[in-house]
C-alpha cells in the first residue's frame, strides 16, 4: 500500500477570544493527530460534534495551516508547496461535502459547469472536453442527454452524482467526503454509497469520510479513527473497530449509535454528558466525566498517546498503558 496522506502529529491551535476586551487565549483544537490514508483504501473519522472533525478536513484541503506537526502528500510537506504543487495539490485532492445545492451553480447549467472545471484545469481540446462530460455524467448515473438543464431540474439524489461528478472531474486520488449522504433521503443514501465504492474500485480514488451515520461508516470504510477532543483515541481496520472496540468512547459511541440502517445518526441517541470546551480543558483525561471505567490516575494524567493493542489496533488510554488500574 502507498501512503498518499499522512499526518504526523499535527496541531491546531487558535487564538479566541471570549469577549471584546478580552485578551486573546490560545485553545487547541487538535492535539498531535497521527493518521495515513493509503491508496484505494477509506478512512472514516468519527466522533461528535467538536470532536476536531472540522478542523482536520480544512487542513487536508490546505484551508488552513497546521499550528505544528506536518502533513505529508506522498512525501511531500504541504506546507512546504509551491505555487505549481499547491495546484496540483488542489487537482487531487477534492471534496464533496453535505449540501448539493450550495455547492452547484443555480445559474448554469451541468454540462457548462464542468465545461468551466475542465476548461481552466486541463489541456483538453473542445470536442475531448465534450467526451469527457458525457463519460463523467454516465459514470455517476445521469444520463448524458440531461447535461442542458440546470441543477434545479434535478433532485436531491441527482444532485449530489453531480457534485460528485464535478468532483472527479479532474481525476483525484483522494476525495474528501464531509458528511456527503446526510442531506439525502434516507432511500437514496444507500445509492450513493454504493456510487462511491463503484468509483474507488473503477478509478482507484482514496476517500477521508466523515460522517455521524455509523452504519454509512461500517459499510465503506477500511480503517477508522475515532476523535475526541482533538485527539485520535482509537485507530484501527474498520471491522476491529466495530466488532472489537476497546476505547470507553468508542465503546460509547456504538452502544448510543447501535445502528444497523444507513441513514441512522449517533448523535439522535444518547450519549451522556458533552464534550469539554477547548476554552476549558479539563486535567487528566478530557473524557474522565463521561466514562464509566474511569480512575484516580484518569483525573490527574492525561493518557498517552496511542498505544498497539493489536496488530493495526490501538487506543489512548490508561487501561491500555504498561500500568494497570
Ligand atoms: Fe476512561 Fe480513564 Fe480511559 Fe479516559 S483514560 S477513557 S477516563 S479509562
Amino acid at each position: 500500500m502507498i501512503e498518499l496522506l499522512k499526518f504526523t502529529n499535527v496541531k491546531k491551535i487558535y487564538n479566541v477570544r471570549q469577549g471584546i476586551f478580552s485578551k486573546p487565549v490560545q485553545a487547541a483544537s487538535l492535539s498531535d493527530v497521527n493518521f495515513t490514508i493509503y491508496d484505494d483504501s477509506t478512512l472514516s473519522i468519527v466522533g461528535e460534534s467538536g470532536s476536531g472533525k472540522t478542523t482536520t478536513t480544512r487542513l487536508v484541503l490546505g484551508l488552513e495551516k497546521p499550528s505544528g506537526g506536518t502533513i505529508k502528500y506522498k512525501d511531500k510537506d504541504i506546507t512546504k508547496f509551491s505555487k505549481a504543487d499547491i495546484k496540483q495539490y488542489r487537482r487531487k485532492v477534492q471534496a464533496v461535502f453535505q449540501d448539493p445545492y450550495s455547492s452547484l451553480d443555480p445559474y448554469m447549467t451541468i454540462e457548462n459547469l464542468l465545461k468551466e472545471t475542465l476548461t481552466i484545469n486541463t489541456d483538453l481540446s473542445k470536442k475531448e472536453i465534450d467526451y469527457r462530460i458525457d463519460s463523467l455524467l454516465d459514470s455517476v448515473g445521469i444520463i448524458p442527454e440531461h447535461k442542458k438543464r440546470y441543477q434545479d431540474e434535478f433532485s436531491g439524489g441527482q444532485r449530489q452524482r453531480l457534485s460528485i461528478a464535478r468532483a472527479i472531474a479532474l481525476e483525484p486520488e483522494l476525495l474528501v467526503l464531509d458528511e456527503p449522504i446526510s442531506a439525502l433521503d434516507v432511500s437514496i443514501r444507500g445509492q450513493i454509497l454504493n456510487l462511491f465504492k463503484d468509483l474507488q474500485k473503477k478509478q482507484h480514488i482514496s476517500y477521508l469520510f466523515i460522517s455521524h451515520d455509523l452504519a454509512s461508516v461500517r459499510y465503506i470504510s477500511d480503517y477508522i479513527a475515532v476523535m475526541y477532543f482533538g485527539k485520535i483515541v482509537e485507530y484501527g481496520k474498520a471491522e476491529t473497530i466495530f466488532e472489537n472496540p476497546k476505547h470507553p468512547y468508542t465503546k460509547a459511541l456504538l452502544k448510543a449509535g447501535m445502528v444497523k440502517n444507513v441513514g441512522e445518526n449517533f448523535e439522535q441517541h444518547i450519549l451522556e454528558g458533552e464534550i469539554p470546551s477547548i476554552l476549558d480543558p479539563p486535567t487528566g483525561c478530557p473524557f474522565h466525566s463521561r466514562c464509566k471505567s474511569c480512575h484516580k490516575l484518569c483525573l490527574e494524567k492525561e493518557p498517552w498517546d496511542l498505544q498497539i493493542i493489536e496488530k493495526d489496533h490501538y487506543a489512548a488510554c490508561h487501561l491500555f498503558n504498561d500500568f494497570t488500574i
